[in-house]
């Protein structure tokens, strides 16, 4: 038997076993070895030695919504649509969050898999992810599973086809300013694999330690020690692993502390009058509180009048910013949906982070030195498997085939007890 699903022009073999696909917020790839070579991840440690321990491209900008929705999809946002997890919506006028399944513009790998009969679950940290990585799915008893952490205590069989999550977990509601809210995603998911052994199933973490703590750190290493933990058990299960991340994550401060930023809607007003241009950040979220709103990546839209060439060439003599380029050359390099992306697109260097106005950000909230992401220098993230792979040595990987290397690339192998 060798049936495929094909979907978003791509296909997939059907899963042998289910198939886990994590995508760790943030997972910058110093991570990872920091704690395998301090010893405390040892699961992980074995899984990197028999399996597959990949690098592959996230998409840019290196947000959290446009990765989710291309590893959901195995597209990138220039055909799923989800260029931001906030942009200027041109039909309103309004700049929004881009939670809502409106904004998709192609079918998911769940939804494909399951019109076909698969059993689906997905977990995430956040809330604002599930709508658009459960859209389209039937939930239910014979349906799919899709809830949050953060909701988990609302989840009913209508709106998340299950209820009673926090019983099954054992776990009280987290805060979600907290580790705790992605280690409910890994518990959940122990729980639903041993209950109901979806096909596929995906956990989408929060970037909250990442954010607060660098690679090799206590703080770090011990969240990467609690998930090396449930990926043992997900590994004994028989489960593939797949394991991937929405972007990196760097220090985004100067040596004392400070947040080294460039306000670009300052700098325009300077140089165009006040809100003659409008830059858009769209790492804005409802959960600022981690990063204040400073991510390395913006898009600018301006007036008739400017003339966009010489505010390139001006923009890039700005010390701190790597890339600026018009509209159509950064969504053809990036694959970005033209239509959400403004006349600009601004990147800054690794360990810079663009503004709005300075008066415009709250960095109340900011108890250590800022780490952030957005641009091209957080784009290699992890891509690694608990199975040998096959036949993708000759491509770039992108963080969006890891249900491509998950169901059409890995080797079977036979366990002790067999
Ligand atoms: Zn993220």
């Amino acid at each position: 038997m060798n049936r495929k699903i094909t979907v978003n022009d791509r296909s997939y073999d059907w899963p042998a076993q289910p198939v886990v696909v994590v995508c760790i917020d943030g997972s910058e790839p110093a991570y990872i070895e920091a704690a395998v070579a301090d010893g405390v991840m040892p699961f992980t440690a074995k899984m990197l030695a028999q399996g597959a321990d990949l690098r592959a491209n996230c998409v840019v900008p290196s947000f959290t919504n446009p990765n989710n929705l291309s590893i959901v999809t195995g597209q990138p946002p220039a055909i799923h649509g989800i260029s931001g997890n906030y942009f200027l919506d041109p039909d309103s006028g309004e700049e929004v969050m881009m939670n809502d399944p409106k904004f998709l513009r192609a079918p998911t790998i769940f939804k494909a898999f399951q019109e076909e009969g698969a059993k689906i679950a997905i977990i995430t940290a956040k809330d604002k992810l599930r709508r658009l990585l459960g859209h389209g799915l039937t939930l239910g008893a014979e349906g799919a599973t899709c809830f949050s952490s953060e909701k988990s205590d609302q989840a009913t069989e209508s709106e998340n086809g299950i209820s009673g999550v926090v019983e099954m977990v054992g776990m009280p509601v987290p805060d979600v300013y907290s580790a705790e809210l992605s280690e409910f995603v890994f518990a959940a998911g122990v729980k639903l694999m041993a209950r109901d052994r979806p096909d596929l199933m995906y956990l989408s973490t929060t970037d909250y330690v990442q954010h607060k703590h660098a690679p090799g750190t206590p703080g770090a290493n011990a969240f990467y020690a609690m998930m090396d933990g449930y990926w043992a058990q997900l590994d004994a299960m028989g489960c593939v692993l797949s394991l991937t991340a929405d972007h990196g994550m760097n220090a985004k401060h100067g040596s004392d502390g400070a947040p080294s930023v460039i306000y670009l809607q300052d700098l325009l007003d300077d140089w165009l009058g006040r809100s003659a241009a409008r830059v858009v950040l769209p790492i804005t979220d409802p959960y600022v509180v981690h990063h204040g709103a400073l991510g390395s990546f913006a898009t600018v839209y301006l007036p008739d009048s400017a003339d966009a060439a010489a505010l390139i060439e001006k923009l890039s003599a700005v010390e701190g910013i790597e890339y600026v380029a018009g509209n159509a050359e950064a969504c053809a390099r990036f694959e970005l949906p033209q239509d959400r992306i403004g006349d600009l697109v601004v990147v800054s260097t690794r360990q810079v982070v663009l503004g709005t106005n300075e008066s415009g950000h709250d960095l109340s909230g900011l108890e250590v030195p800022l780490r952030s992401h957005g641009g091209v220098s957080e784009q290699t993230v992890p891509l690694m498997v608990n199975r040998p792979v096959q036949g993708i040595t000759e491509r770039t990987l992108r963080n969006f085939d890891a249900f491509d290397v998950a169901l059409n690339h890995t080797l079977e192998v036979r366990s002790a007890a067999q």
